[in-house]
């Protein structure tokens, strides 16, 4: 029996706290603090309809505040911190974490607000005060980071002797019939595929431009769709983590109709992060974006299709090649009816609460700061399949050229 504390109440934190509830012999207790309270008390009201033994509790929350991140976690005492807020609350709740000796879990790496850059050395840095401290950071607990992360170590563990090539396919074949919407928050979406794009070749990063080096893919169950090389955080640390790999990539879908607004907003400087002057006051454009874009978590009761997330992996076996394919395919509306959110927010916050428990139950108990791939991944695919989200496997994959 432990008790999680979910910073937080979005689209992601949302699923990941119905999940905690549907695994009551896991949590028992469940408290929910963010900044909007109504938001935290609206998901309680949602999962308490459906019926839970797990105790449920809310409360008011500025995470970028560290004294007040270790106020509430003295006052609840949580066996694990699950950051389900935004990138820029990372450092702030890790160090209250560390102030009050719990462990941390999260989906997304740290990101400074004013640059754009998303990379793992900010929490890296916090390693050896966790190691001291005897708590467990768990980083990138989503689908990407988090699943496939856990799919490489599984494919390391049970299938090569070594892993020469990786390229991950991130599909969302859903449409919610909006002209223009983001899956998940707008402003952190729109930063990363704005971005340049970057794989990782022969020891190190080539930068590519936004958009610059597409693909067409036929993925299972979802069929044929561009997709396009972007950076993701995930290459960083499984660089680190897959001994010998040579080339690592990520690619994502994007239709035709969403490349093309996302052209004109940036064309027209509305997804620029640099504040303007506005009657008097300054606005980053991309913020007035988000606030003018439909909520994704309002996305749920329209959005029809499915997602296909998975790693294809190329190597060796006792000398032979091995090409291998383990996917997830998540269907919007089976998510929209279990739990009321779409499967991009189903996707990410299934294995937030996974390895949530996979810290609280001490299956995983590794002090420091980790990526996912460094744990064992079986328990973690176990849970896969009881939660909701099943992985299937291939050995003749499509490859991608
Ligand atoms: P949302 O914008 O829907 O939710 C973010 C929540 O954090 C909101 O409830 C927001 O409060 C709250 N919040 C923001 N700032 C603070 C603060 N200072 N103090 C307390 N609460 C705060 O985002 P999502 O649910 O879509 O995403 C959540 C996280 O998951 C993000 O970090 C995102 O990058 C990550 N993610 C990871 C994926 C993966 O596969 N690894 C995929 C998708 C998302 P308020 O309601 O007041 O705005």
């Amino acid at each position: 029996m432990s008790k999680i504390l979910l910073i937080g109440a979005g689209g992601v934190a949302s699923v990941a706290a119905h999940k905690c509830c549907q695994n009551s012999e896991v949590f028992n207790e469940l408290c929910i603090a963010s900044r909007t309270l109504s938001k935290c008390d609206a998901i309680k009201a949602s999962i308490e309809k459906k019926g839970t033994s797990t105790k449920i509790t809310t409360a008011q929350l500025d995470a970028d505040n560290t004294k007040e991140v270790v106020a509430i976690i003295e006052k609840f005492n949580p066996d694990v911190v699950l950051n389900l807020a935004l990138p820029y609350q990372d450092l702030t709740i890790m160090e209250a974490c560390l102030k009050t000796g719990k462990n941390y879990v999260d989906t997304a790496n740290y990101e400074p607000k004013d640059t754009a850059k998303f990379e793992y050395k900010w929490q890296w840095e916090f390693n050896d005060r966790f190691e001291k401290a005897g708590i467990t950071a768990l980083l990138g607990s989503g689908f990407d980071p988090g699943v496939t992360g856990v799919f490489s170590a599984y494919a390391m563990k049970h299938y090569f002797d070594e892993i020469n090539y990786l390229d991950i396919l991130d599909a969302n074949a859903g449409d919610h019939g909006y002209p223009f919407a983001t899956n998940f928050n707008p402003e952190i979406n729109i930063r990363e595929v704005t971005a340049k794009g970057s794989y990782f070749e022969n020891g190190k990063f080539i930068e590519t431009e936004p958009m610059e080096i597409k693909r067409v893919y036929d993925f299972p169950e979802i069929g044929k769709k561009d997709m396009y090389l972007l950076h993701h955080e995930e290459i960083e640390s499984l660089a680190k983590n897959i001994k010998g790999i040579k080339r690592i990539r990520f690619f994502m879908t994007f239709s035709e109709r969403y490349l093309t607004h996302l052209k004109v907003l940036e064309n027209v400087g509305m997804t620029s992060i640099e504040p303007i002057d506005f009657e008097g006051k300054k606005i980053v454009p991309l913020q007035f974006l988000k606030a003018v874009l439909p909520d994704p978590a309002s996305l749920g009761p329209r959005t029809k299709g499915k997602t296909n997330i998975g790693c294809i992996f190329t190597g060796k076996k006792d000398g032979k090649n091995l090409n291998y394919y383990v996917y997830n395919v998540c269907d919007h509306q089976e998510c929209y009816k279990e739990v009321g959110s779409q499967a991009i927010s189903y996707t990410t916050g299934v294995p937030a609460m996974i390895g949530a428990m996979m810290l609280a139950t001490k299956i995983w108990n590794k002090p420091g700061v980790h990526n996912i791939e460094e744990f064992d991944p079986d328990p973690f695919m176990e849970n896969l399949n009881k939660f909701g989200l099943p992985f299937k496997e291939s050995f003749k994959p499509e490859l991608v050229d």
